[in-house]
């Protein structure tokens, strides 16, 4: 973290120093940690590594803020399974399901909140605050009541039922807001000039946006240090992507990897709102912002801010990005739930119906090992699966009526 230098502008360049600023005062590009690499590598290895904690901060060296004291801010080091029931169900050979759903709020976000609170707590805030579509604000509010930090987190008023108590059980604020999450982010824009709070992903998004990087350096330490050649990951703001790309070359750049690692990244998004795969499938670059209408709510970011960085991504990689119905969306939870017992969320059932179709198509291919990202855990989205589920049969209390249930059972016994 003494190896965290500055924050540039990812459009012209420019540094500034460490402070909770997010855009650049001369373009208004976003504004990115950058890091002494040369410093890093000499002090970073395997064995270190292997060595540190079962979290996120084995990667401290990487990361823009050191792990806080205790155990408070503890998120990663989740499980990367092999998946090959589903593979020989999508036609494909080496398939990982990287299973974020094990996470301390059971997703993907308590990484980006341990690096934003962390840093948050370094530069001496006393309120937590963001926009959320769900899963963001789960993390804040419970990374926040375990730091002693207040908390205000912002939702969309239409946020699944799930989303809205596994955040205000932690007793912190939160307010639903009368619109979309794009309305939401605007005000918090407004708010975060206002209010001398963290918001996580406003003026602390640099630092909240490295903790995505930890997906990658962990799936390529559980490959034993190598990458895959192609990830299927989801798109909100594109902000998880382009880092999970960032770093694997990272792991090279510092010297944990020997070779360029050359990793195809392809995107999922529903198809009720898909500006991304839109822009993808008509060849340009500007991502028009849609008004979303999905089921998978955690990925319902209409004016995508790190749209055009993904696309980027996915277009330089030789990536895709895939887009599928809502039908689509329960039937990817079914599949990875019938045929790997990972139950994950909406999010989840676009990864994983996008890897079905661009797998049908053959952009993502039999010979290549693919990691899949499975980002939010199912309990929180019952919602969306309720209508397609129930119980197999209801009968009494007797051995009579189960042998008239089930005929066949009795037969084979
Ligand atoms: C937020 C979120 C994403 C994507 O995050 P971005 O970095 O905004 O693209 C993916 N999956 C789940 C479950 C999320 O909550
Ligand atoms: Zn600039």
């Amino acid at each position: 973290m003494a190896s965290h230098t500055a924050l540039r502008c990812r459009e012209c360049g420019r540094e500034y120093p460490i402070a909770p600023i997010y855009t650049c005062e001369w373009c208004f590009g976003p504004l990115e940690a950058t890091y002494d690499y040369d410093a890093i590598k000499g002090s970073i290895s395997r064995e270190a590594i292997a060595a540190g904690p079962a979290s996120i901060w084995r990667y401290g060296p990487l990361l823009p803020v050191s792990a806080p004291a205790g155990a408070a801010l503890n998120a990663g080091w989740t499980p990367l399974v092999r998946a090959d029931r589903l593979a020989a169900e999508l036609g494909l050979g080496e398939l990982w399901i990287k299973d974020d759903t094990r996470n301390p709020t059971n997703s993907f976000k308590d990484r980006v909140v341990a690096v934003a609170l962390g840093k948050a707590l370094d530069f001496g805030f006393k309120t937590a605050a963001c926009a959320s579509t769900g899963n963001l604000a789960n993390a804040v509010a419970a990374a926040a009541a375990r730091t002693g930090l207040e908390s205000f987190v912002f939702v969309p008023s239409d946020l699944e039922a799930g989303k809205i108590l596994t955040t205000a059980v932690y007793g912190g604020n939160v307010v639903a807001i009368d619109g979309n999450y794009d309305d939401v982010n605007r005000l918090c824009a407004e708010l975060a000039a206002e209010f001398p709070w963290a918001f996580v992903n406003v003026n602390v998004r640099p630092f909240y946006a490295e903790g995505s990087k930890t997906l990658a350096y962990e799936t390529a330490e559980q490959l034993g240090w190598e990458t895959p050649d192609h990830v299927v990951v989801p798109i909100a703001s594109g902000s998880l992507l382009t880092k999970i790309h960032k770093g694997f070359h990272e792991l090279h750049t510092v010297g944990l990897l020997d070779e360029e690692p050359v990793v195809r990244v392809s995107g999922a998004q529903a198809l009720g709102c898909s500006p991304v795969a839109t822009a993808f499938a008509d060849g340009v670059d500007d991502v028009h912002p849609v008004r979303p209408s999905t089921i998978a709510k955690s990925l319902a970011i209409g004016n995508p801010a790190d749209g055009y960085y993904a696309l980027d991504v996915i277009r330089k990689t030789g990536g895709a990005c895939g887009s599928v119905t809502d039908d689509e969306v329960v039937e990817g939870m079914r599949l990875l739930a019938r045929t790997e017992g990972i139950f994950g969320e909406t999010a989840a059932g676009v990864t994983i119906a996008t890897l079905a179709k661009l797998a049908r198509e053959g952009v993502v291919r039999r010979d290549e090992r693919v990691v899949a990202y499975v980002t939010g855990h199912g309990l929180k989205t019952l919602d969306a699966i309720a209508p397609h589920v129930s119980v197999t049969t209801t009968i009494p209390p007797r051995l009579d009526a189960f042998r008239a249930a089930f005929p066949e059972l009795t037969q084979e016994a």
